[in-house]
């Protein structure tokens, strides 16, 4: 069977292949570096994680971009109740994304991109929007004009045209010339920080940046655009707008969004104040794997309801399957091959894969690894699993872990000595000085992977263990 996926724009499942050749261009929306990221955003996230390894796995290259939006309202506001730059204020927060998602075995996308460093390229994209007559100022803010876009509500599956003229009436209160007419770039404030561009002093809109850092890295058309069910309307329609009225082609083939992770019948949110982030749940004892494994167990566009006992059920879960490879790597087995357990091997790894195809039906993969988990420890304990059968089985585990990575413990993962830790603390500061910052990364990960946590302080790096 051929991978499928559900595309919001054509509201059909659809079967995937690149544009072109083996390599997939794909572009994810990705935090607001104001906060700790709690674990509704980490939903989303975890979908992207879990689509990008099968993507792999079926033999394709990622191209995969995501943006980091550093300048927004709420950090202005903060960086500058803090006293801080933007800059000082927002690395915090990214860095915290970063490690909370190498916590989450998260494989970090090809490139990611920094709202604040394209700053040019946003107001030379809007100048070009500007001369074709789809945009307007007013009080030195440039606006997108909607009705300049007929197609506006294409991805939402909404009609505009009879709002348009009804929603005249808050003209006035929005200083737009139509209510739904969306900010490229916003005029400077007294007081807060800006860009001297040829739009005016100011910084750009949220939109614009993902439409603009997109298309830079990925090309015109790209192949596959993802971000949580709330982005649809307005940012990913304002993103098709401002797109396709610069390029007159399809911006995105296929539009993937994850449904929300909720608490109590609400979305988990900042604002409603009803989230946890990952640390919130580290200290209350829980291994990460154990969160990843739930946010990514039950299929990424239906809603999940978060609970502890849920917690509780995916590290059970995990448990059981460690439990398995380790019989598999110590329980004494008699000679020989069992065919009907090898049948039994071949058509969970089938159902697994044929689950991930269907549109990432997690749970459905799942269930065929549980299923023959539990028929092959029946056989172990009967003695009617042999040496011969360890193979298919340890097969089917590594390439379920390719997808969902949780058989490794965290923190256990071989424990460092403190000189080993000391070592590699100076080689990333040594990776760090010559620039070589994926090896940087890199060793940061490892560590974290490893319990160890790096501070950089004034007098340099600190770490402590977990
Ligand atoms: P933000 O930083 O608010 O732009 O959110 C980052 C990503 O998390 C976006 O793709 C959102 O759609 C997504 N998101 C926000 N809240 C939730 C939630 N409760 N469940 C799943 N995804 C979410
Ligand atoms: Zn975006």
């Amino acid at each position: 069977m051929s991978l499928r996926f559900y595309n919001t724009l054509t509201q059909e499942l659809e079967e995937f292949s690149p544009a072109e050749g083996k390599t997939v261009r794909m572009y994810t929306c990705g935090p607001t570096v104001y906060h700790y990221v709690h674990i509704g955003n980490f939903r989303t996230f975890t979908f992207q994680d879990i689509l990008r390894r099968t993507l792999i796995a079926r033999g394709y290259v990622m191209d995969h971009v995501m943006n980091i939006t550093d300048v927004e309202d709420k950090i202005i506001r903060n960086a500058m109740a803090a006293g801080q730059t933007l800059k000082e204020y927002t690395s915090q927060y990214t860095q915290a994304f970063l490690d909370d998602s190498a916590l989450l075995r998260l494989q970090r996308p090809e490139r990611l991109v920094f709202a604040t460093e394209h700053i040019d390229d946003m107001a030379a994209a809007i100048g070009k929007l500007a001369a074709s007559s789809h945009t307007y100022v007013s009080e030195g803010s440039t606006y997108f004009r909607i009705g300049s876009f007929p197609e506006y509500g294409k991805l939402s599956h909404t009609n505009f045209s009879g709002n348009i003229a009804g929603a005249r009436v808050q003209v006035d209160e929005y200083d737009k010339d139509d209510a739904r007419d969306f900010v490229l770039w916003k005029a400077q404030k007294p007081g807060e920080p800006g860009w001297e561009t040829p739009l005016g002093p100011g910084r750009p809109g949220w939109h614009i940046e993902c439409s603009v850092m997109a298309m830079k890295y990925l090309g015109e058309t790209i192949d596959i655009h993802t971000g949580g069910v709330d982005l649809i309307f307005p940012h990913h329609e304002n993103e098709i707008a401002q797109s396709e009225a610069l390029t007159g082609k399809r911006f995105v083939r296929y539009w993937m969004h994850a449904q929300h992770l909720m608490v109590e019948g609400q979305k988990m949110s900042k604002s409603l104040g009803n989230f946890y982030t990952l640390r919130d749940i580290v200290e209350r004892g829980y291994q990460p794997e154990s969160i990843r494994y739930l946010l990514a167990s039950s299929q990424y566009n239906k809603q999940l309801n978060f609970t502890f006992d849920g917690l509780k059920a995916a590290a059970t879960s995990i448990e059981r399957l460690r439990n398995f490879d380790l019989r598999l790597k110590n329980d004494r087995l008699a000679a020989g091959l069992n065919a009907e357990m090898e049948e039994r091997s071949a058509r969970a790894l089938a159902d697994f894969h044929a689950g991930l195809d269907d549109d990432l039906n997690t749970a459905d993969a799942l269930a065929a690894i549980f299923e023959y988990v539990r028929e092959a420890n029946t056989a172990l304990d009967a003695g009617q699993f042999l040496a011969g059968n360890v193979a298919s089985a340890g097969r089917l585990l590594a390439e379920f872990d390719a997808i969902f990575e949780v058989l490794k413990p965290t923190g256990t993962a071989g424990s460092l000595s403190d000189a080993e830790i000391a070592g590699l603390v100076e080689e990333r500061a040594k990776a760090k000085k010559s620039k070589n910052f994926a090896r940087a990364d890199g060793i940061r990960n490892e560590l974290l992977e490893k319990g160890v946590v790096l501070e950089d302080t004034k007098d340099g790096v600190r770490w402590k263990r977990k």
